[in-house]
């Protein structure tokens, strides 16, 4: 059975949330700060990390620079509700999902479940058959991205994007003059749903338009965003 470990200071959090995983048979570490929280990703053998972002020591996004460094276990972050700063500078990290708290303990569940059946998937070997139809993609408006070295250019210029710009970009420019959802794209670059917190999308998209062109990507009001 898979091991989680629980990275948060809040007593009353990691033991409730430690009880839950242990009742769905899941084995469980916790640590109460950063530092020690991150001794124990690293050395440990453990198949998620469930991480506060709040945390004495080390803050949670600390922990995940570091611990990035070395290990590609999965990480859930824990975030305050407002902050969509920790949540997108968290994902461009290398965080997996995060949760916003308070959060019904349900719904982590479920995050814990897509994370680790995608871990399995990956480590079965499916990726294999994604490389055969690589390509480049291009658009009229002067993007052009081969997919298979993640390289973009935006009229002859290199842009550098992260990889959720990437992914995202991807997206747009594979549905080209399509008006697409921000809950479509969500679903459709991250794998899963965020539950309404659509307003990553237009982050992502500002970041984007600011690194190439605001007329790359059209505004569709009352939709969401379109590649013509
Ligand atoms: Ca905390």
């Amino acid at each position: 059975m898979s091991s989680i470990l629980i990275i948060e200071d809040e007593e009353k959090i990691s033991r409730f949330v430690e009880l839950e995983l242990q009742h769905e048979g899941y084995g469980t570490g916790k640590a109460a700060d950063g530092r020690s929280g991150l001794e124990a990703a690293l050395n440990g053998s453990y198949d998620l990390v469930i991480l506060d972002i709040m945390l004495p020591e080390l803050s949670g996004i600390e922990v995940l620079r570091r611990l990035r460094k070395e290990s590609s276990v999965p990480v859930i972050l824990l975030t305050a509700r407002d902050s969509v700063t920790d949540k997108v500078t968290g994902l461009d990290m290398g965080a997996n999902d995060y949760i916003t708290k308070p959060f019904a303990i349900e719904e982590l569940l479920a995050r814990i479940r897509v994370i680790l059946r995608n871990a399995e998937a990956q480590s079965a070997g499916s990726g294999a058959d994604e490389k055969a139809d690589s390509a480049l993609l291009t658009s009229p408006c002067g993007i052009e991205m081969n997919t298979d070295s993640h390289a973009v250019h935006y009229k002859g210029r290199a842009v550098e994007l992260t990889n959720r710009e990437f992914i995202l970009l991807r997206i747009l420019m594979e549905n080209r003059g399509v008006a697409m959802t921000r809950e479509r794209l969500l679903s459709e670059a991250w794998g899963y749903d965020y539950y309404g917190e659509t307003n990553i999308i237009d982050v992502y998209v500002r970041y984007i338009r600011q690194k190439t062109a605001d007329d790359v990507i059209r505004t569709i009001r009352g939709v969401g965003y379109m590649m013509e």
